[in-house]
């Protein structure tokens, strides 16, 4: 049909189409996923002469890191971002935003909703400084956790370092990135 449904996504590079039959694509994922428990993605790919994104191969588990995530566009066409699966909610990790950052964009979706980040701006060093250093966080974080769940450390303590690390994903995604709700 030409006169295909999609939703419009703004980015540092122009406005991209997502058709409604990619999203019904990322929703089969999402249940693969749900079934497998693997995580489950695939590429964004548009051809050289058009805006309209294109799903590329599936892939699960570790497939889907990004060593290989460049190869999955067919030959006429580019990578311009990744979709992925979360078992829970569809909020970004760091690495996440930091793989969404560098190749423009990282759509997430579990069963509560999809969203896509977007970025906002041409690539910039110190913008990526600044999101591998909260990335780092992400790491600190994660070891507070640890120690919070052996009882290292009180409640308060670790809820203090989790709202003040949160705070700085909720920065870098107001600052870098546009935020579209697709589902
Ligand atoms: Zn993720």
């Amino acid at each position: 049909m030409t006169n295909e449904k999609f939703i419009p996504i703004k980015s540092a590079n122009g406005t991209y189409s997502l058709p409604f039959v990619v999203i019904d694509k990322m929703r089969d994922a999402i249940d693969k996923a749900h079934i497998s428990g693997k995580e489950h993605g695939f590429n964004l790919c548009i051809e050289d002469n058009n805006n309209i994104i294109k799903p590329g191969d599936m892939c699960k588990g570790k497939e889907c890191s990004i060593e290989t995530a460049e190869f999955r566009c067919k030959e006429n066409e580019k990578s311009i971002g990744i979709f992925h699966t979360h078992r829970k909610e569809s909020y970004p990790s760091m690495s996440d935003l930091s793989m969404g950052y560098i190749t423009g964009m990282n759509c997430i979706g579990s069963f509560e909703e999809i969203k896509c980040f977007a970025r906002k701006n041409d690539l910039d060093a110190l913008a990526f400084a600044d999101i591998k250093n909260v990335e780092h966080k992400e790491k600190q974080t994660a070891d507070h956790y640890s120690r919070w769940i052996h009882k290292e450390i009180s409640d308060r303590e670790y809820r203090n370092i989790y709202s003040k690390y949160k705070k700085e994903v909720d920065r870098i995604i107001d600052n870098y990135f546009n935020t579209i709700k697709v589902r």
